[in-house]
């Protein structure tokens, strides 16, 4: 039985010393040049390799990351587990994340900053935090763990899942036909939904034109989920006042894409949230140790959703 690391040797040698620790027994590889493959239980990587079918024993697959819509899902035989990473230095890392970019939308930051650059001195009206609705689209790990980190400013808070979800202090709600209504009771709306065949172009022009005039967007979920013509085209007609983007497809933006310029856009090149490995190792030594005692391990991907 092995444990195979499929990333990069700095994180590998963190996530080693945490193995030797509290999975003496459990032999760990970094590289697959060494390892039998008939002895792979374990394998964590970001994309899965092309040559997975040699794992023969293979139990879980890892996802280095939070999401695992980079997998080949059809290389992966059926009685493979997947599981995706659930940690808390992603998770505090979003936190701050979405605080900042939801508090520079807040306070007109790109405003601000676009009149720093011109040698402009001049206010404008702020939105009173209780009058502010923020909603999260996507109450998983992250989603639910953003709005807990937003409850003290005082905003209103709204969060949207596909199946009912409570959360003290915020008004949730579920499925599609929720969404409009809520989308037009919406002032910065984020996005924390995973990358599924359901939100590739969610945040469309239609979804767009149900927000009210200038709404804002924070998207920190995955790039195809966005159409950025759409986005630019609300921005230019004035009826969203700014956005702050993490993610964007391609990535990186090419060099004339009119995002990386646009006055009232923020952009940053994917690190909301990035897995920490000393926290990542715990969560999957956790992990070994539930499949190992016949109890699903947290973050166990339900294939058929595909998240
Ligand atoms: P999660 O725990 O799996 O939660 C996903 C949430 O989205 C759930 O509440 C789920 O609803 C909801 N959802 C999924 N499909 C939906 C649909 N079609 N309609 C309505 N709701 C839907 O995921 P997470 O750990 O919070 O992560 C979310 C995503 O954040 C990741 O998949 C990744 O793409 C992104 N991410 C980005 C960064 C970054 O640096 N920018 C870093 C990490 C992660 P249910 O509750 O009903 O299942």
């Amino acid at each position: 039985m092995a444990f195979l690391f499929n990333s990069d040797a700095a994180r590998g040698a963190i996530f080693r010393a945490a193995f030797a620790e509290a999975l003496p027994d459990l032999p760990f590889h970094i590289g697959a040049a060494d390892v039998d493959p008939k002895a792979v239980r374990y394998l964590i990587t970001w994309t899965v390799p092309e040559d997975l079918a040699r794992y023969e024993n293979l139990d879980i697959l890892f996802s280095i990351g939070a999401g695992v819509d980079q997998f080949n899902h059809d290389l992966v035989p059926p009685q493979v587990k997947i599981v995706r990473m659930v940690e808390e230095g992603i998770v505090r890392m979003m936190q701050e994340y979405v605080a900042l970019a939801v508090l520079m939308l807040h306070r007109n930051l790109p405003v601000y900053l676009a009149q720093q650059r011109a040698g402009e001195w001049k206010s404008h009206a702020v939105l009173q935090a209780p009058e502010r609705r923020v909603t999260v689209l996507g109450l998983g790990m992250l989603g639910s763990a953003v709005l807990e980190r937003l409850k003290p400013f005082g905003f209103v808070l709204q969060g949207w899942s596909r199946s009912e979800r409570q959360i003290d202090g915020v008004d949730c709600r579920h499925g599609v036909e929720a969404l409009p209504q809520l989308l037009k009771e919406t002032d910065t709306l984020i996005c924390l939904l995973p990358l599924t065949q359901e939100t590739r172009s969610f945040l469309n022009a239609d979804l767009f034109a149900m927000l009210p005039e200038g709404a804002s967007l924070v998207q920190a979920g995955r790039g195809p989920q966005l159409d950025q013509p759409a986005l630019l085209a609300a921005l230019e007609s004035g009826h969203l006042s700014g956005a702050v983007l993490d993610v964007t497809d391609p990535e990186p933006l090419p060099a004339d894409h009119p995002l990386w310029h646009h006055p009232r856009v923020i952009v940053t090149p994917h690190i909301a949230s990035v897995t920490q490995p000393e926290t990542a190792a715990r969560s999957v030594i956790a992990a070994i140790r539930r499949h190992e005692a016949g109890l699903a391990p947290e973050g166990l991907v339900d294939r058929q959703r595909g998240y």
